[in-house]
């Protein structure tokens, strides 16, 4: 398959949505980046590379963060984890209350805001360093030791986070995080303002594209199955309350963040990231979504 060939041709098809949706603006810093931009790099397991555009400009990754702290707490904790956070779809935005109310505090998935946030305390309960062992973890995926934290980013979301603030009290309320309020708050907004490209995004990715190539990352590891698992709830519950949508429009499991990426793999094959600051309604890429759909349709590759 000739990606470089494939990803050129779709840049022109979704050339008319530039200007469709908008960029997250609930987190002041992000409001200061130029909306106008799409970067794209898929990666396949064999080291084949195609990119396009701002393929190599680091963006803030946001939610994209809560797969790495997935596999750093499916790693310590193992299936005990699933006490403090479920694995269904929620239907809901990422940053809702009302189910988390209903449910007594337990998140319904690691991908929503509450289900990131007990992660958060997990891993500071459980690591000694938490901040640097977490971008340890990052870098080692990626193989890139210049990936690091924007703390203008982080602290610009502190400033304003007051429904990630609800949550967290909420959780605490329902007796579901050990540490401090604050300091789970921070260190959540802190994983959420790491900066990555598509490229490094798309070689990180590749770790969990390819199930059977052994993961060990900075002490992180994972089984087989584990990976295998981590990429069904990608599939469920990476889009938040578009995730039948994505698996509908597009039929790989992957993530998004509120800055404007997406990363999708199709298992054994390839990683590819995208990013454009525009979103739409649900928070996720207007460009991203709609590049991923006519990637998945013009190579008619998809997990279905
Ligand atoms: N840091 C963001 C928040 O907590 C992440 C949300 C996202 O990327 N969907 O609201």
């Amino acid at each position: 398959m000739d990606y470089q060939q494939v990803i050129e041709n779709i840049y022109q098809e979704i050339l008319p949505y530039a200007k469709e949706g908008k960029q997250a603006t609930y987190i002041p810093e992000l409001a200061k980046v130029n909306p106008d931009q799409f970067g794209m790099c898929i990666n396949t397991i064999y080291g084949e590379s195609a990119s396009i555009e701002s393929a190599d400009t680091r963006f803030s990754i946001q939610s994209i963060s809560k797969v790495f702290s997935l596999a750093m707490c499916l790693s310590i904790k193992g299936d005990e984890l699933w006490k403090r956070v479920g694995k269904e779809p929620s239907g809901t935005k990422f940053n809702s209350l009302v189910q988390l109310e209903l449910e007594q505090g337990i998140p319904r998935n690691p991908f929503l805001n509450s289900g990131a946030i007990v992660m958060a305390d997990i891993l500071l309960s459980t690591l000694a360093n938490p901040e640097e062992d977490f971008l340890n973890f990052v870098r080692a995926v990626s193989g890139n030791n210049t990936i690091d934290y924007n703390r203008e980013v982080a602290a610009s979301e502190r400033e304003n986070g007051y429904l990630n603030a609800a949550i967290v009290n909420l959780l605490k309320y329902n007796k579901n995080i050990d540490n401090e309020i604050e300091r789970v708050l921070q260190f959540y907004f802190l994983m959420c303002s790491v900066e990555m490209s598509c490229r490094e995004l798309s070689l990180a990715f590749l770790a969990f594209a390819n199930h059977r190539r052994k993961f060990d990352y900075a002490g992180i590891t994972l089984t087989a199955s584990q990976v295998k698992r981590m990429n069904a709830i990608m599939q469920t519950c990476g889009f938040y309350d578009e995730a039948g949508e994505f698996a509908y429009l597009v039929g790989l499991p992957g993530k998004s963040g509120v800055g404007g990426g997406i990363v999708a793999i199709y298992p054994l094959q390839y990683s590819v990231a995208v990013w454009s600051p525009r979103l739409n309604a649900k928070g996720n890429s207007v460009m991203g979504l709609k590049a991923l759909e006519l990637l998945t349709s013009e190579t008619k590759e998809s997990i279905f």
